[in-house]
This record gives C-alpha cells, structure tokens and sequence, in this order.
C-alpha cells in the first residue's frame, strides 16, 4: 500500500496536534510495511508570515498531487485585523474549493470512559456514535442570487437551491456508511415548509429503495435538533443539506465533552480532506496540553475513506477506547482520579495502544 499524503500543520495547537496523527500514521505504516510518504506544506498564519498568502501556490500543487491531505487548524490573532477575505481562514476556505470535496463526515462519539466528561447526564449519552453526513457544496452558503437591497441594506436575501444530483450524490455517500455500521439513515430536512426539503425527501426515499438493508427514517431539523440532546444513541447516520448539518453537527459535538475529541472527512472531490473539527486555540498553543485525539481520529478516518484500510482504521480507533479507558486524559478532560498527559504522551500512549491492539488481532488470528 502506498499512499501520499501532505500534511497542513497551520497555526496555533495544530502542529501539536498533527505531529500525533503522523506518529500514528507512520506506526500503522510500520507495522504492516505500508509506503507512506508525508510531504509538509504551509496554510493560514504561518503561510502569511513566509509566503505573504495563506494558502501558497505549492500547498495546493502538493495537496492536488497527493492521496489525501491532513490538515491541523488554521487561526492568529496575529491576523485578526486584517478584512475576512484575507485572513487566515480564507485559506481554509480556499483550501476547501480546491480539493472539491460535497460530502462532509463529522462523527460524533462519546468515547465510554469519558461519557462523564458530557454537559449532559451521562445515562443519556452513553454509548453514542452518530455519523453526519452533511452536503457542503450547495444550499444556502452557495446559492444565487444573494446579496442586500438598497443603499442603506434595508433588507438582504439568500437562495436555497438543491439539485436532484446534489443530493443523490451525498445521499449516497449516507447509505454505503450505514451499511457497514448500524443500517441506519435518518435523513434532516423542513419539508413541511420548504420546497428543497421537499425535493431532498423524495429523492432520498427514492434512493433508499436501492439500499433495502438500510432503514431510512426521516426528521425535521427542529425535532431532530432536540432529539440529539434528549436521545443520542438513537441516530446511526445522520444525513443532512449544508445549513442543517452545520448547526446539528456542532450541536452533536458538544455530547463528547471536548472539541478536542472530534474528527472530520471531507470527500467526494479531487482529494480527501481530514481534520480535527477544533481551530486554532491559541489560549492553549504552545503548551503541549492540546488533546490530539480528534486529530488522530481523523487519520483513522484518513486510512478507512481513502485507503480503504478498515482494519487499520479500527485498529486505531480501539487504540483510542484503551487509552482512554485506561484513565489517561488530557488537560480538557482531566478529573480527580484520572491520569493527567500531555500532548505528546497522549500521542504515544495511543501508538502503544495500537501496537498492542495489533499484536492480540494477529495473535488471536494465528490461533
Ligand atoms: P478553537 O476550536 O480554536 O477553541 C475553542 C476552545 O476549545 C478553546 O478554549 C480551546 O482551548 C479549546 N480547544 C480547542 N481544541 C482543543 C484541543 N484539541 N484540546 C483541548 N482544548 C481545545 O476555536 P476559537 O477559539 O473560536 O478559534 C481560534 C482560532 O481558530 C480562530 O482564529 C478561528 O477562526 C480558528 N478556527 C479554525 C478552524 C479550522 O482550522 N478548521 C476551526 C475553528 C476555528
């Protein structure tokens, strides 16, 4: 198995995090003698400070030229003055359009031995493992025509706007996912008052007639907006149009207890793009008190997606749950009782872990 993969540190707590995902991804390649080669471009502050843009020319070269691209976080103050179209997380933005990618994955688990660690009572939480599947190339965000009325902004309107192929094509992506987890779509919309709810409705009861094994439920953004907080564990894969899913899924991540727990893919385009869900943090950077889980995570998701090596991607995700099991914790989560690491033990504690994890697969195998 060979794979290229670049890696886009950025700012703040990202190279911290980042340096872990890369441990775990060059362990995984150890350990079954997988070709992985890792080439490191800069994007967002750092990128500003040596190339004067926050996304360079021979980021997005790279980028395009590989299997996959791991991404930390973007995010300065430094650059916080300066007009939304040229800060830092325009080249997050930049990034993003470049690689093409529609759907958005944005799991959403409660590892058990944090479920304490939740703003919410840990009997409703635990054992939740929701994965969004949200559009994010149409809607809202993108639809014309937008923009304000009159001189003095007396009113100002957007256009929500869904192709049939839009939403078959991350629909799609929904039910092969839940058919290799718990066969379960539950599929947003506001069909009651919207006509592209309406359409994304019957297009996907039309697709779910090809997915037999999967069942397909459907919920208006409202109820399931309080469904994710009274009852988790009751979602599989939630799927979901552009604005829906970047309200719910923000929502679901707070179940977790920490941002820094939580992962994300962005596929379907030119290339995968993976990335914790958390920004820069820069109260914490520098610090090594970052938890890097979300970032590996998102390797994890990196090896499954498009690598194809479920296995793999398992065995790390298992090395999570015994990390984490075993009473270790970053700053974010820590409590009396628990063991407290930093960064960079994190990181290495979960390499143990997956070699460990790796050893008892073959050994059992071998029996
Ligand atoms: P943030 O996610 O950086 O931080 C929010 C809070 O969560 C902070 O208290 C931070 O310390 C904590 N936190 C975040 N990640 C953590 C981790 N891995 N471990 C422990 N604690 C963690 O959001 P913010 O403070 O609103 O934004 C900071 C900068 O990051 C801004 O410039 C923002 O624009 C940028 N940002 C970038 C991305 C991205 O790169 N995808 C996403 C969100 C925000």
């Amino acid at each position: 198995m060979k794979l290229k993969i670049t890696v886009l540190p950025g700012d703040g707590i990202g190279p911290e995090v980042t340096r872990e995902a890369v441990r775990i991804l060059r362990c995984v390649a150890d350990l079954n003698n997988y070709d992985f080669e890792f080439t490191e471009r800069a994007i967002g502050g750092v990128a500003i400070d040596q190339f004067g843009t926050p996304l360079p020319a021979e980021t997005i070269e790279s980028c395009l030229a590989s299997n996959a691209v791991l991404l930390g976080a973007v995010g300065s103050p430094k650059y916080d003055h300066l007009p939304p179209e040229k800060r830092v997380e325009a080249g997050l933005l930049g990034l993003r359009k470049a690689l093409k990618g529609f759907a958005n994955l944005r799991p959403a688990i409660v590892y058990p031995g944090i479920a304490d660690c939740s703003p919410l009572k840990e009997e409703i939480v635990r054992g939740a493992d929701i994965m969004f599947v949200r559009e994010l190339l149409g809607g809202l965000y993108f639809g014309e025509p937008r923009g304000f009325v009159g001189a003095n902004h007396e009113a100002a309107f957007n256009t929500m706007r869904y192709s049939v192929e839009e939403i078959e094509r991350v629909g799609r992506v929904a039910f092969e996912l839940a058919r290799k987890r718990r066969k379960k779509v539950t599929s947003v919309d506001k069909a009651n008052v919207l006509e592209t709810s309406q359409l994304w409705r019957q297009v996907v009861t039309l697709l779910g007639k090809e997915y037999p094994d999967v069942k397909l439920e459907h919920t208006y953004v409202d109820a399931c907006a309080m469904r994710l907080v009274t009852a988790p564990t009751s979602f599989d894969v939630v799927l979901t149009e552009n604005l829906f899913g970047d309200i719910l899924s923000d929502e679901a991540g707070v179940l977790s207890g920490s941002l820094g727990t939580l992962a994300s893919a962005t596929i379907g385009g030119d290339v995968d793009l993976y990335e914790p869900v958390h920004g820069s943090a820069p109260d914490i950077a520098g610090k090594s008190i970052a938890n890097p889980i979300g970032a590996i995570a998102s390797a994890a998701m990196l090896l499954r997606h498009t690598a194809k090596l479920d296995q793999d991607a398992r065995d790390i995700e298992q090395a999570i749950v015994k990390v984490i099991d075993s009473g270790y914790r970053t700053k974010d989560l820590a409590r009396e009782g628990k063991f407290e690491v930093s960064t960079t033990e994190m990181g290495k504690l979960v390499e143990q872990a997956l070699a460990e994890v790796v050893d008892n697969r073959r050994a059992y195998h071998a029996v």
